[in-house]
């Protein structure tokens, strides 16, 4: 099987034609589709399984399908409101997400960017009020955003939350849970929402079932 069998559009095309991929993993080959359709997905999937291209394509794709309208990042109180966000536990893995976020949205109107802890807040604030689509971001550093009300939640459409077993791991369920009702706050949208999970103890499934609604489960 090929990328040229998943339809992403020409833009998306020739930018995976661009990352070299000579063929999708079998996690891209089966999450791309289930997203693109717009299904809610649980995915067991391991670093390397390139499990990232697995949600970032169908977001980008998502986010392009939709229309970019550029007076809809900033409301009333200026704070940014992306229609993507991405959830990661670590800096350096939302860097990661970041930059293969940036190349599927190369040469496109949507606009991808990274917000996590340790680095200077102001700094983060300025390059995301130059608009942003897609937000990768670290719970914490996210939080804090959405409490000084530089990001507003409410117009996400596109929720991945990735790494869930070493979120929780790390103690981050509570922020995930305040970053998931700040989602919910009215008006509710039609959210789609994908977690990706190396392991399924129980409390995933939890948040699973607290999460997602009439999902597929994905393990490959
Ligand atoms: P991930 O599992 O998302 O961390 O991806 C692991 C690595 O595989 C990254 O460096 C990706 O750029 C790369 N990668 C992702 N998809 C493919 C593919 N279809 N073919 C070859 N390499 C890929």
């Amino acid at each position: 099987s090929t990328f040229e069998e998943i339809d992403l559009g020409d833009a998306l095309s020739l930018n995976v034609r661009r990352c070299n991929y000579a063929k999708p993993t079998p996690i891209q080959r089966h999450a791309i589709p289930i997203a693109v359709a717009g299904r809610d997905l649980m995915a067991c999937a391991q670093t390397g399984s390139g499990k990232t291209a697995a949600f970032c394509l169908p977001m980008v794709f998502g986010v392009l399908h939709d229309g970019v309208k550029r007076e809809k990042h900033l409301s009333s109180r200026r704070s940014v409101c992306p229609s993507g966000l991405v959830l990661s536990p670590t800096r350096e893995l939302a860097c990661q997400i970041y930059e293969e976020a940036k190349k599927f949205a190369y040469q496109t109107v949507v606009k991808v960017a990274v917000a996590y802890g340790g680095a200077p807040f102001g700094q983060q604030v300025r390059t995301l009020e130059k608009g942003v689509d897609i937000l990768v971001a670290t719970p914490g550093r996210l939080v804090d955003m959405i409490e000084r009300e530089k990001v507003s939640l409410r117009r996400i459409k596109y929720f991945t939350l990735d790494e869930a077993d070493r979120m929780l791991d790390m103690g981050f369920e509570p922020q995930i849970r305040k970053i998931v009702e700040w989602m919910d706050m009215p008006p509710p949208g039609a959210r789609q929402t994908m977690l990706f999970s190396a392991t399924f103890p129980d409390d995933i499934q939890r948040l699973a079932s607290d999460f997602l609604s009439d999902y597929i489960f994905l393990a490959v």
